[in-house]
């Protein structure tokens, strides 16, 4: 069987920009997302599942199942030895099997071939084995194994530059992104900022923190420092600001399309979530305070250095004030 022409144009139309949006994208989730999504259209499957090697190769779990439209993650870690995945690892092709019945994600039964379960293996470029892909399929076509393929493919390329993504803009102890990746979005939100629009930056400080080291010790601080970034990713607007560790104990908070006021409101919204935060079993009780400095930038014309500067010298009033407060610039 051979696609019309036409088909065969909006296939690679269809695969150019799914791999363009894939290689674009650096966040894992929708990476992965994107990937299964495009996988089930192609192969007309109703459910297709990304799984994940782990380090020591010899179990994979279930990273993400895509199922009518909507993916979810269940709990699930299946051993690689003597099963199907084993084969398609040894021998790193795809290749099909009879499907477990009852799975929550598409699994093939056994290391035997059969149809209804199509596995592929993801190879990062280096030839390292990251995982694999499961789809709930009869024998597709050699026309769409080969777009499967080649998906697949990209896929691989892209977690494994989210993988690298992560590792130079993501703060291992916070997981909160780190400084140079604030510069290049904040740059960013100002040179996209046009006139009538505003967007905030924020500077948090908490508030003695060399006290918290010298009483409790370190391992207190950088548990301190995760519970922080724990509140302030509960307290802003998800898919919407950006919070980054800037740097030791100071964190930094964009805002875009926000002025002074609604800036103000979510800041202590964390601020009072942070002096909330108890911590059982350190002796003696610790609580903490943090101040911030809040700067607004009003349509174009502003630099990342000005702006900082300008929300730097609203924290440094907040300390000044009496600590525990938030500034807003002028
Ligand atoms: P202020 O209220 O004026 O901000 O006082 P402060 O004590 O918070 O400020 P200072 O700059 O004197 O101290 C910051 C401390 O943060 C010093 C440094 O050792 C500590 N620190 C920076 N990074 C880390 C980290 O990753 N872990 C831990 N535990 N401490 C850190
Ligand atoms: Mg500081
Ligand atoms: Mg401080």
């Amino acid at each position: 069987m051979h696609l019309a022409e036409t088909d065969l144009g909006e296939t690679l139309l269809i695969l150019n920009f799914a791999s363009r949006m894939l290689t674009a994208a650096s966040d894992r989730d929708m990476v992965t997302d994107m990937a299964l999504e495009t996988l089930a259209d192609f192969a007309a499957a109703p459910r297709v599942a990304l799984w994940t090697l782990a380090p020591d190769g010899a179990s994979l779990s279930l990273d993400r199942v895509f199922s009518g439209n909507a993916s979810s993650r269940p709990a699930l870690t299946v051993p690689v030895a003597g099963g199907a995945f084993e084969r398609v690892f040894t021998e790193k092709r795809d290749m099909a099997f009879a499907p477990l019945p009852g799975a929550p994600a598409p699994l093939p039964a056994g290391p035997e071939p059969g149809q209804g379960c199509l596995v592929l293996p993801v190879v990062a470029s280096s030839g390292l084995i990251l995982g694999a892909l499961s789809l709930e399929t009869a024998a597709p076509a050699p026309e769409t194994l080969a777009s499967l393929r080649l998906l697949a493919t990209v896929l691989a390329v892209s977690l494994d530059n989210a993988r690298l993504f992560e590792l130079a803009m993501v703060d291992g102890l916070t997981g909160l992104y780190m400084r140079r990746f604030y510069d290049a979005r904040m740059a960013e939100e100002l040179a996209a900022l046009r006139p009538g629009g505003s967007a905030c930056l924020v500077v948090f400080d908490i508030d003695h923190f060399k006290r918290v080291n010298d009483t409790w010790g370190h391992a207190t601080g950088d548990m301190v420092l995760r519970e922080f970034a724990h509140v302030v990713r509960q307290g802003v607007r998800r898919g919407h600001d950006l919070a980054c560790r800037y740097g030791g104990e100071e964190f930094t908070l964009i805002m875009p399309a926000t002025d002074a006021a609604r800036a103000l409101e979510i800041v202590e919204g964390v601020r009072h979530a942070a002096s909330a935060l108890a911590f059982p079993g350190i002796e003696p009780p610790l609580r903490i305070t943090v101040s911030a400095g809040i700067a607004q930038a009003d349509g174009p014309g502003h630099t990342a250095e000005s702006l900082f500067a300008r929300a730097d010298t609203a924290l440094y009033a907040a300390k000044e004030g009496g600590r525990d407060r938030a500034v807003v610039a002028k």
